[in-house]
This record gives C-alpha cells, sequence and structure tokens, in this order.
C-alpha cells in the first residue's frame, strides 16, 4: 500500500467518528437541562445561578448535566466542572465506571460544627445522628453533614434540616423535622412594606429623589456620623461613597450579605426583622453616588431571608420611583466569597478567588466598573443617621470611642444575641449589662472578640474596648464585633474548662476548609498550622515561623488573619500548652 492510499484509507475512518472526542452530552440531560434552567439566551454571570436551579431540582450536580449545562452557555466544560466543585453546597456527582450515577440523597442534615455550637455540644450531635436518622427513621435517607457556621451562634448548637434551621438542635427535634418532612425555612413576621411606609419608611429616599436632600447633605451627615463599613474592615462609610461617586460611570454597587464568619449572625437578625430599613438605605446609597445597577450577594444558609428579600424587593415597584436594577444572588457556601473581591468574582459567576489589588474594586470591580461595596448592617444604619442626625450616633460610645455597635455574642453567657452598645464596650460590661453574666457555674477564661479570626483574649484582658484599631497591639481585631465568650467552672468540684488550645484547633480546622487554595502561603499553611496544632507538644519555632510567612505572603485577609488564634494561644495561653 503506498501512501497516498493509507491517507484515503484513514481519512475514511475519521469521517465514521460518530462524535468530536471527548465526553459527549446525552440527549436526556440536555432536555433535563434545558425543561430547568430555560431555552436561554444565558448569561455567563448566571452560572452559579443555573447550578442552584439544577441542584435544587436535582439534589446534585451529576456531570452529565455540567456537560449539558457547558454545552448550552457555550462554556468549556471545565469553566462549569471548575465553578461547580468550587462550592460547598454543591454536590457534584461523576459517573462510575459502567456509567451510571449514584442515587440522589434525599435530604441534608447540616450540624453546624463551628466554635460556639461545638461548646454546645455539636460532636455529640454529630456522632449520634447519622446512626439514629440511617435506621429509626422509616423511609427517610438521609445525609448527616458536619459544615461551618451556619450564622445561628446564639441558637447553638444549630442544625438545619434541609431548609429548616433547628435552634437548640437536638436528636429528638431533628428527627422529628425529619420524620415530619418540616424542610421548608421558618420565616417569622418581619415589618414588612405597607408597614414600613406608614411608619414614614422611604421618606427619605423620596426627599432625596425630589430634591428635597442633596447628594451632599447626605454625604456630610455619613461623615459627620463616622460610620464605618460594619462587614469587619471599618472603612468609613462617607468617604467609600465619594470615592465611588467620583469615577466615571456606569457605577455598580455590590451589597454583602454573606456573613460567614464564625460567630456573626447580625446581619441575618436585622434582614428577618426589618429588610426595608436595610432596603431604603441601599436604594440612597445608588442614589447619592449614581449607581446604575445592585447586586445583593446572600449566602445560601439564609434561606428564609432569601424569601423575604425576593418578596419585598418584588413589592418595591409599588413605590412608583425610578429605581436601578435590583438583582439578588445566591452565595452557595463558601466562607471566602465574604471577601469583597471574591464576593464580585462569585456575582461574575466565577469562582471565588480574591483579586489580586490594586486596582481596587472601587476602581475596577464589578464587571470591570466602578462598585459600591457595602456590607448589610453599614446600609441599615443609613436611614436612622438621616433621619436622626449624626449627633443620636455619636453621642454614644466608651472609652474614648463614638457610636454604636451591634454585637453578635454567643458561647457561655446567659442570654446570648445581637446587642446594641456602645463601641468601646469592653467584653466585661458587654458580658454583664447587655448578656445577663455568665452561665450559671461558670466563669469568663477567655473570649474571641472578632470570631474566628480576631484572635483570643484572655480574661484577664476583657477591659479593653472593643471598636475598630483597638486590639491590634494586642494581636486581635474587632472584625464584625463577632464575641465567643469562653469559660471555666467558678464551682470547686466542677471541672468543666473550655480551652484556648480547642478553640484555636476548631479555628485552624476552619480556615483550612474554607482556604481558597489560590495562594501557598495559605493553602499549605492552614493545614500545616492545622496539623501541628493537634500535636501533644506543640511546635512553637514552626507555628511562629509560619504565622510569618502566612501574614507576610498570602494574598488576602483570610491566609493573613488565620495565624492570629494561635499566636494568641502561644502568647496569652502558654500553661495550655505545657
Ligand atoms: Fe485564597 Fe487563602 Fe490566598 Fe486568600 S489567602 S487568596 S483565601 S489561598
Amino acid at each position: 500500500m503506498n501512501a497516498i492510499e493509507s491517507a484515503v484509507i484513514d481519512s475514511s475512518r475519521l469521517r465514521k467518528r460518530a462524535a468530536p472526542k471527548g465526553r459527549q452530552v446525552a440527549e436526556q440531560a440536555r432536555a433535563e437541562v434545558l425543561a430547568t434552567v430555560g431555552a436561554g439566551p444565558y448569561r455567563r454571570d448566571l452560572l452559579i445561578e443555573y447550578l442552584h436551579l439544577l441542584q435544587d431540582k436535582f439534589g446534585q450536580l451529576a456531570t452529565p448535566h455540567l456537560a449539558a449545562l457547558a454545552q448550552a452557555m457555550k462554556l468549556s466544560q471545565s469553566e462549569v466542572f471548575e465553578v461547580a466543585t468550587f462550592y460547598h453546597h454543591f454536590d457534584v456527582v461523576r459517573e462510575d465506571a459502567d456509567g451510571e450515577i449514584a442515587q440522589v440523597q434525599k435530604l441534608t442534615v447540616r450540624v453546624c460544627n463551628s466554635l460556639s455550637c461545638e461548646l454546645a455540644g455539636a460532636a455529640a450531635l454529630l456522632e449520634k445522628l447519622p446512626k439514629l436518622l440511617g435506621k429509626d427513621v422509616p423511609g427517610a435517607k438521609v445525609k448527616v453533614q458536619a459544615v461551618p457556621c451556619v450564622g445561628r451562634c446564639e441558637q447553638a448548637p444549630a442544625a438545619v434540616v434541609g431548609q429548616n434551621a433547628l435552634a437548640q438542635a437536638s436528636c429528638e427535634s431533628v428527627a422529628a423535622a425529619v420524620q415530619s418532612g418540616q424542610t421548608k425555612p421558618a420565616v417569622a413576621a418581619y415589618e414588612g412594606l405597607p408597614a414600613y411606609v406608614a411608619n414614614g419608611g422611604y421618606g427619605l429616599l423620596r426627599e432625596c429623589m425630589s430634591g428635597a436632600r442633596s447628594a451632599e447633605s447626605v454625604l456630610a451627615t455619613l461623615d459627620d456620623s463616622g460610620l464605618q463599613g460594619l462587614g469587619g474592615a471599618g472603612f468609613a462609610v462617607g468617604r467609600k461613597w465619594r470615592i465611588v461617586k467620583n469615577q466615571p460611570g456606569p457605577r455598580l454597587m455590590a451589597v454583602n450579605i454573606d456573613e460567614g464568619e464564625p460567630g456573626t449572625f447580625k446581619d441575618r437578625v436585622l434582614l428577618e426583622a426589618s429588610p426595608h430599613r436595610f432596603l431604603e438605605g441601599m436604594l440612597i446609597a445608588a442614589w447619592a453616588v449614581g449607581i446604575d445597577a445592585i447586586y445583593i450577594y446572600l449566602r445560601d444558609e439564609y434561606h428564609g431571608g432569601r424569601e423575604i428579600l425576593l418578596a419585598e424587593i418584588a413589592a418595591l415597584h409599588a413605590l412608583q420611583l425610578p429605581l436601578p436594577t435590583i438583582e439578588l444572588r445566591r452565595g452557595a457556601g463558601a466562607y471566602i466569597c465574604g471577601e469583597e473581591s471574591a464576593m464580585i468574582e462569585s456575582i461574575e459567576g466565577k469562582r471565588g478567588l480574591p483579586r489580586l489589588r490594586p486596582p481596587y474594586v472601587a476602581q475596577t470591580g464589578l464587571f470591570g466598573r466602578p462598585t459600591l461595596v457595602h456590607n448589610f448592617e453599614s446600609l441599615h444604619w443609613v436611614p436612622e443617621l438621616l433621619q436622626n442626625g449624626a449627633a443620636s450616633f455619636t453621642r454614644h460610645g466608651r472609652n474614648g470611642s463614638k457610636g454604636l455597635r451591634r454585637f453578635s455574642v454567643s458561647g457561655r453567657v446567659r442570654e446570648p444575641g445581637v446587642k446594641l452598645a456602645p463601641a468601646g464596650i469592653t467584653a466585661l460590661e458587654l458580658i454583664d449589662e447587655y448578656c445577663g453574666g455568665m452561665l450559671p457555674g461558670h466563669r469568663l477564661y477567655a473570649y474571641l472578640p472578632g470570631g474566628a479570626s480576631g484572635g483570643i483574649l484572655p480574661a484577664s484582658l476583657a477591659n479593653l474596648p472593643l471598636d475598630f484599631g483597638t486590639l491590634q497591639a494586642h494581636g486581635c481585631f474587632i472584625g464584625s464585633a463577632a464575641v465567643v465568650v469562653l469559660s471555666e467552672s467558678n464551682t470547686p468540684n466542677d471541672l468543666h474548662r473550655d480551652t484556648a488550645v480547642a478553640a484555636a484547633q476548631n479555628t485552624l480546622r476552619f480556615f483550612e476548609h474554607e482556604s481558597c487554595g489560590q495562594c501557598t502561603p495559605c493553602r499549605a499553611g492552614t493545614a500545616k498550622a492545622r496539623v501541628l496544632s493537634e500535636q501533644a507538644v506543640w511546635d512553637k519555632t514552626a507555628l511562629q515561623d509560619l504565622s510569618q510567612v502566612m501574614r507576610d505572603a498570602s494574598i488576602c485577609g483570610l491566609g493573613q488573619a488565620a495565624p492570629n488564634p494561635f499566636d494568641c494561644v502561644m502568647r496569652y495561653f502558654p500553661h495550655e500548652l505545657t
């Protein structure tokens, strides 16, 4: 056979190939995807929303569905796969060797094992529930999963059956919810639009839009109040508005309701009580800064809050005001998406990988446009400050601080919850005056002033003012004002004692789990620190070295702050290490 005959045979073989190489899209999967996400046109930035639709309908993301979605959206399969596998709430299921997809779990029970819930007995729940639900509940095919903070620390231990969050969860209450099929979120009574308007709500927005108030007067009030961003960074709100306002249009806004810092739940409590106070603040900000479109990013764990926002955003049309576009986006279980640039990536439908800065999001943010990024509570304050004046805020404060703070308090106190207290209050004052004191039989041993990443302080430093900038000299920060209280027994026969070592181990498990993996100091550092912290004898030299590298070389705040808890253990609790 000569070369020409050989080439003819080879090309005829090629023509017989029925499909391109690589994974093919099954007709059934294609039909199911189109029936679920619609026939298009598709938006690239809505990829995570489409994945939610598939996950909600089928209880998992099967690889044939991912392939079909990629084809429909004209994306590479790897692009869809990498996004789907980034987020904890998506269960990506691959075919086995025979091309079969594993049967879906009917129901997921999520048990929080972050610090406050661990203090309240989450480990026992996680040990008992799989046996209980696997054997004793007729017909239930249940997956029990340990998950990081679900934003219900005042209700610890918290469990979520499907989308139904249970406070002070027990084996009995979880089993009862499973058996009776109570898997939908319970939405408590809240202040809806009619009640809010009847109380004068949206009057400020109307004054702004009618010209009765100028944007400059609104900005001046914010400046005078000294209001700082309450998501954790503490950047001056008025200054941030001015920076974005001075950027060329179109300008966008991204609202961060992804409060995932363990110990933090204030935004959820406010959202479930007074959504329109936030929405009016958001719309005033949009008006003052000249925002064309608003994207609200809500953590996926807040199912009840999502129902509220969907209903109340739709109700805004009744105001008959010229409003910007408002889109509600659903997170998918990734703590890192609370970091502003990671949240922006997620809103764009990508993995939540923090961006390198500069450029800052105020200049080049969402879809490359100047973006005003705000935490929920910061915007919730705006109507009140405009209504009552900056002095109504600044007249509060202790120990040299001005203003008010909402503290999320959990752990060993009598009355955990969201506490509106003067900025600069000490932990001792907060516990005694706002939380009814310690639990009976307990005395203060230590506290975390700013959630998992804010470090751990001993009781001897419970007289420090809690505010932005007051704790840095002590190796800590207030962040989102999530105070978790640890205790020891105050009775001679009671041997109870929480330890800072156990608290640090808990936070390190969390950071290792939530590191996005983009940079080595954090990806490898959180894992290594977790392993070192679990040794009977801590290698302090190695941990100190690791801490320095993580602080100096991590891209974002997660890796930079992750050493705080174990650094604090070595600094303040050396007796626990001997
Ligand atoms: Fe990701 Fe951690 Fe690096 Fe942040 S510090 S970019 S979370 S790996």
